[in-house]
């Protein structure tokens, strides 16, 4: 089951150049062939036995040859030998075809060659083998041919031979040399493909998912895949714990498998902390019943586990383990391997829960703010209806009929109206806040003449600001009361803040937005607290406000409901000092068609 990465043997290194070695030896043996039977036909020897039964031996041989598949031969164990039977069977052929002296002249130069084959073809000791034969065959020959007499003349081939054998077992030696070192390079780029695309598969695993309980089994999944484990599971430390937690689902024989919540203490003797501690993958070949480091591996059921730590550059972040139920054949090639499979997953595991973290945060915030609008909508609704018959009674006790005689009761009584009143507007602001926070603000849009909303803001305020409207029909498309609720808003801030100053509103048009501005001629607001005073609460002084009955949410109002109006508000400076009040909003007529 394991993908060892071993250096391939001279015989798989040489398989492809032997088998087309012998492809091509055996295409010229036949070519030789023939020209051995054209030469026994011409010298009409071809009925002598002499001929024949070698001719047929070495046809058959050849033939067999020439349809064997010598890729697949050339690569198993047996290799060696069956070429060093095909060499013999060749000299012992072409040596009886050279004994019929007509024919001696052709078959003989074949021994020449065959001793160049060999020394390309065969291992040093089949070779050897075949150099002394083929020093035999040659020397029988030249017997046969009746030169016996003549040592020179049977030495020279025989030596000729060994030192063609020797020659090409020298150049088969470096040969050989040289395809194994190709053939490592070829297969470390084959591994190394092969680790790229399980790193690819990975990364891919992880780019898809978008939730730590979505990655976790596909992360395992996939790496217990390429590492042909049955178990895998993933740890991730709970800084707040110091705990190594196990995620669930674990993986068990392909399947995903939940779990009840496991962890392990980081400063455990635990293999598995260990690992964590020393940001070192350790493999375990033998998982020990008895060792205490063991707990966990032994609780999965395995035997044989690696240990690899998830880090985010030099962060530990987890730890993953996998493993079998049975033990070693693991190796250390797969230690690495984990090792690098582990580096994205650590790094998309710790972005993933960080995410989830926060967006637990949020979560838990949200409910929060849902929680306090709720409570304040709920008192403020409670609030009112008391407060009203409070109003109500006040006011009259207050009517000259039935006010006290004493100055200091009439005082106290107006003293209790007036924050009565400060009270019961407060609330009306808090219960207009939480219906904006809960999106619960009703909208309703039509056309309102500027004159008639500045006429209606004019009735209701304490102060007579100054209206101008140019031209006066002037209409805004906007909702009355929100509209009304704005602008009585900006009039009461100004008769508040600049309180001995005159007070405007203009009303005008541009293109196809209407425009109102509200004037006053008082302290004015800072350039840098103009947008800061939109927000909540926001109260620029807060002695001066306070002792002016503020609550600092008016103009977040104010924000909010020009807005839902499609409008907007901004403040600018009054010529000579003071603040203006800007709001934009879209003109009636032209509503819809930009
Ligand atoms: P508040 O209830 O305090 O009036 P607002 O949201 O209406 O709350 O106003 C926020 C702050 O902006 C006020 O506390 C005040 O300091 C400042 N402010 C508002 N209107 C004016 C104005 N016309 N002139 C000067 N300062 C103003």
């Amino acid at each position: 089951m394991t993908t060892e990465r071993t250096l391939p043997t001279i015989n798989e290194a040489m398989a492809r150049f032997r088998a087309s070695l012998l492809r091509r030896a055996s295409a010229v043996a036949w070519v030789i062939l023939i020209i051995v039977g054209a030469q026994a036909v011409r010298s009409e020897v071809y009925i002598e036995p002499g001929f024949y039964a070698p001719m047929i031996g070495l046809t058959t041989l050849l033939v067999i040859s020439t349809a064997v598949r010598w890729d697949r031969v050339m690569a198993t164990w047996g290799a060696p030998w069956v070429s060093c039977v095909w060499m013999l069977a060749l000299i012992a052929g072409f040596t009886a075809l050279g004994a019929v002296p007509e024919l001696a002249g052709a078959a003989e130069p074949i021994l020449f060659g065959l001793a160049a084959v060999s020394g390309l073809l065969l291992i040093w000791w089949t070779h050897a083998l075949v150099t002394v034969v083929l020093g035999a065959a040659i020397s029988y020959l030249a017997f046969q041919a009746g030169q016996a007499d003549a040592i020179a003349d049977v030495l020279a081939p025989v030596l000729t031979v060994f030192v063609v054998a020797a020659a090409t077992a020298l150049v088969g030696f470096e040969f050989e040399k040289e395809a194994v070192v190709s053939s490592g390079k070829e297969s470390i780029l084959e591994q190394q493909r092969l680790d790229f695309e399980r790193l690819y598969a990975v990364s891919a695993t992880l780019a898809r998912a978008e939730s730590l309980a979505e990655i976790v089994p596909h992360l395992i999944g996939t790496i217990c895949k390429y590492l042909d484990a049955q178990v895998g599971v993933v740890l991730l430390n709970d800084t707040d714990l110091n705990r190594l937690t196990v995620m669930s689902p674990i993986w068990v024989n392909g399947y995903p498998l939940e779990t009840e919540e496991v962890t392990v203490d980081i400063n455990a003797p635990s293999v598995v902390s260990q690992t964590y501690r020393a940001a070192k993958p350790i493999y375990v070949r033998r998982v020990d019943d008895h060792s205490d480091s063991h707990v966990l591996l032994k609780d999965l059921g395995l035997k044989q586990a690696l240990v690899a730590p998830l880090k985010v550059e030099s962060m530990r972040v987890g730890v993953i383990i996998v493993g079998d139920p049975y033990v070693g054949d693991f190796t250390e090639d797969q230690l690495d391997q984990l090792g690098s499979l582990a580096a994205p997953a650590g790094l998309v595991l710790s972005q993933i829960g960080r995410y989830e973290a926060q967006a637990e945060m949020t979560r838990r915030l949200e409910e929060v703010a849902q929680m306090k609008t709720d409570f304040v909508s709920t008192v403020s609704h409670e609030l009112r209806s008391p407060l009203t018959s409070i109003i109500g009674s006040l006011d009259t006790v207050n009517r000259p009929e039935l006010a006290p005689p004493e100055p200091t009761s009439q005082q106290l009584l107006l003293s209790a109206r007036r924050q009565a009143g400060r009270l019961q507007r407060l609330i009306e602001d808090l219960l207009v806040v939480s219906r904006i926070d809960r999106g619960a603000i009703p909208v309703q849009l039509g056309p309102i003449a500027l004159k008639e909303i500045f006429d209606e803001v004019n009735r209701v305020v304490a102060v007579e600001p100054k209206i101008t409207i140019d031209p006066p029909d002037t209409t805004v498309e906007a909702d009355r009361d929100h509209l009304s609720r704005v602008l009585i808003n900006l009039v009461e801030n100004a008769a508040k803040y600049a309180p001995d100053s005159e007070i405007e509103i203009y009303g005008w048009q541009r293109g196809t937005r209407g425009f109102i501005a509200v004037v006053d001629h008082g302290p004015g607001i800072p350039v840098e607290q103009r947008e800061r005073v939109f927000e909540r609460f926001t109260q620029l002084d807060q002695s001066d406000t306070r002792s002016k009955g503020g609550t600092g949410l008016g103009l977040s109002i104010v924000r909010s409901l020009t807005d839902v109006m499609r409008g907007s508000v901004r403040i600018e400076a009054t010529e000579g000092g003071g603040a203006t009040f800007v709001i934009e909003l879209p003109l009636a007529a032209t509503v819809g068609v930009g």
